[in-house]
């Protein structure tokens, strides 16, 4: 396995439409090999997340790694690290909720986006297996977020206004309330 270099907002591959994986392209060695090292550079950079673009890989691969010693997922049935191929995602309930989210694409930068709270989720994973999830809170937006990369787009789009951006120094300083729940990066 090895750490791969991150693609920084300005690559142009962070901008594409990613394509979508058959089952043979899945199962191939390529792509098996990809997905080892995109769960290590995740860990390598301490991502909740990392999609196969910000990689320079433009393929619709996600994968998601969560604690779950937290309260929240405690419960949830799902496993702490997914990876996820070819998703689509279902909103179950429109009613937003905002995280000052970050990325490994954008580093030092803080944004507040407001997403669906209630998500299923459709994916295939890496032995090409149809699963589904239902993903709520934190979680869901971690899912959108990741998701987003596979459509080329970043979190900065996402924001109501310039306003809700900030750096991590100014966030943590003026925007941050550590009682409060936590956030994406
Ligand atoms: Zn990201």
């Amino acid at each position: 396995m090895s750490t791969l270099k991150v693609a920084r907002m300005g690559h142009p591959i962070l901008r594409e439409k990613a394509k979508e994986l058959t089952l043979s392209e899945i199962k191939s060695e390529r792509v098996q090999r990809l997905i080892d090292d995109m769960i290590e550079t995740m860990h390598e950079y301490d991502g909740v997340g990392l999609a196969a673009p910000q990689v320079h890989e433009s393929l619709r691969i996600s994968v998601i790694e969560f604690d779950l010693d937290n309260e929240r997922y405690k419960d949830s049935g799902v496993q702490s690290l997914i990876v996820c191929i070819n998703p689509k995602v279902k909103v179950l309930d429109k009613k937003t909720h905002g995280y000052w989210e970050g990325c490994l694409s954008v580093p030092g930068i803080r944004g507040y986006v407001k997403r669906p709270q209630k998500i299923e989720v459709h994916f295939l994973n890496r032995m090409g297996q149809k699963q589904t999830i239902t993903a709520e809170g934190f979680l869901a937006t971690v899912f959108q977020h990741e998701f987003d990369h596979l459509d080329g787009e970043l979190f900065v789009d996402k924001v109501a206004s310039p306003e809700q951006l900030a750096f991590t120094e100014e966030y943590l300083r003026y925007h941050h309330n550590p009682e409060a729940e936590e956030e994406l990066d």
